[in-house]
């Protein structure tokens, strides 16, 4: 690493980065490439001799932006946030530079105990329970996703069961979530070796506004009970991805604790929300939970990837994950002195993430993310008095729908209105045009369900 030309190529990226986000709405914000339109455009080997960075740039300029769905425009409304900040790209920076691998404490003690002192802070600011601060016998941790940690406590809760009921059991073990439970819980079971009829994605409907229904999970546990199986994991989700219904915590902690079951929270796209005091109430029930999981890398304004997870029982994680092998060993781990983040997560090697957060909460501060989170709600309450002022459109969920996220960094009032006359100019072509045609304009047409992603319009069933 020559210091000088990092200096000098450092600021020239800055600047690029700094010009793509200054020019970021001139940009379709989904990519309008067609498939396989790269590799007509690279040579088909790497290069014999170094290229200067401003050739890079320039390509990344002409044929690589043009590839990018713009994730941090304004104007994308798709999927869910995925935010990026000044403060989350300077601690990534950061990390890149420092570059250390901090699996054990002893490889970087800064990494591990930044780590569990920022996942302290953020834990506070979300009112958890004591049981899941780094002072007890719990902790958190960041995970690479939400997909990673609903497995690792999948695996910890899947092998704490077994070793009470023996091996041989595996198959008979029982997985729970609703149909609106994000697919990771599906593809965690499957990595676990749960049985595949063994996960049950409950159904859900309107009456319970897509939430889960604690007297039907307690009935497909008592029925699987009845038949030989043995129910252990339990997933509520507050916020689900597709319309972000809350489930019941208080009662389907109750129910998992009754029967020996691991209960996790899977807060991964709106649990930053529940920093501000008037969303807290969201999490109640997270206290009975034995996990909890939120995405920094989605709505708090955290670069990508960043996903704490919070454990109340650290050694149920550490029991399914820990393997010690020769060249691992160290005083401080032998002599049971610190945490050893490998041992609670799948991979061994792992980044400096926590400098990106602690950056985060310290160049923005509380009140400042607060106000931000409720920014977005506001526009999307905003969007919201919009669809439901024009007969044409109703705000509705869990149906095939048109779904509008307000999440990035850079979006304003202003967005959301040109957001809106794009869906309203589409509708009068879609509603009026075959009609216009036939001279028989409807007095008040069929309203219209939407999907976020690339504006597809299609008409929903009447009602
Ligand atoms: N859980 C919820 C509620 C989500 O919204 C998502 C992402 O959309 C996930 C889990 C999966 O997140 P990740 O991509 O971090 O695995």
């Amino acid at each position: 690493m020559d210091s000088e030309q990092l200096r000098e190529y450092g600021h020239q990226m800055v600047d690029f980065v700094a010009d793509y986000y200054k020019n970021i709405e001139n940009y379709p914000v989904l990519s309008q490439v067609e498939p396989g339109y790269l590799v007509k455009l690279l040579p088909d080997a790497a290069p014999n001799q170094p290229e200067s960075l401003q050739r890079v740039l320039d390509d990344v300029q002409s044929k690589i932006l043009p590839g990018v769905t713009h994730w941090q425009s304004p104007n994308f409304y798709a999927y869910y946030p995925a935010n990026s900040s000044v403060a989350g790209f300077l601690g990534e920076i950061l990390s890149a530079g420092i570059n250390m691998v901090g699996f054990s404490w002893i490889t970087s003690p800064a990494a591990t105990e930044l780590e569990m002192i920022v996942l302290d802070w953020l834990g506070k600011l979300l009112k958890l329970p004591q049981e899941f601060l780094s002072s007890g016998h719990g902790g958190g941790v960041i995970q690479g996703s939400a997909s990673e940690a609903v497995l690792v406590v999948l695996l910890a809760a899947r092998d704490k069961t077994l070793r009470m009921v023996g091996k041989s059991a595996l198959g008979k073990l029982v997985v729970y979530g609703s149909d609106q439970t994000h697919s990771a819980l599906q593809k965690a079971c499957q990595i676990a070796g749960i049985h595949p009829e063994n996960c049950r994605l409950l159904k859900t409907d309107s009456s319970t506004d897509y939430a889960l229904s604690p007297e039907i999970v307690s009935e497909a546990i008592s029925h699987d009970i009845s038949i030989g199986l043995i129910p252990f994991f339990l997933c509520g989700t507050v916020g689900t991805t597709s319309s972000a219904t809350v489930d019941p915590l208080y009662s389907l902690a109750k129910i998992a604790k009754s029967n020996g079951m691991w209960f996790h929270v899977d807060a991964a796209y709106a649990g930053s929300a529940c920093i501000c005091p008037e969303y807290r109430k969201y999490l109640d029930g997270v206290e009975e939970a034995d996990s909890f999981n939120m995405n920094a890398h989605k709505w708090f304004l955290t670069n990508f990837d960043c996903s704490a997870l919070w454990v109340k029982d650290r050694n149920a994680l550490i029991q399914s994950l820990s393997t010690n092998p020769e060249f691992l060993k160290n005083k401080a781990s032998q002599a049971n002195l610190v945490v050893d983040y490998k041992d609670w997560q799948i991979p061994l090697g792992r980044r400096f993430r926590s400098l990106k957060l602690w950056m985060v909460l310290r160049l923005y501060g509380v009140e400042n993310l607060q106000n931000y989170l409720r920014n977005h709600i506001e526009l999307a309450r905003y969007f919201q008095v919009c669809v439901g002022q024009d007969p044409r459109f109703e705000a509705l969920s869990g149906m095939y729908t048109l779904r509008l996220v307000v999440g990035a960094p850079l979006t304003e009032r202003r967005h959301i209105d040109a957001a809106w006359k794009v869906l309203q100019d589409e509708a009068f072509t879609l509603l009026c045009s075959p009609l216009q045609e036939n001279g028989n304009l409807p007095k008040s047409p069929p309203p219209i369900g939407f999907f976020g992603n690339g504006f597809k319009a299609e008409p929903l069933p009447q009602k």
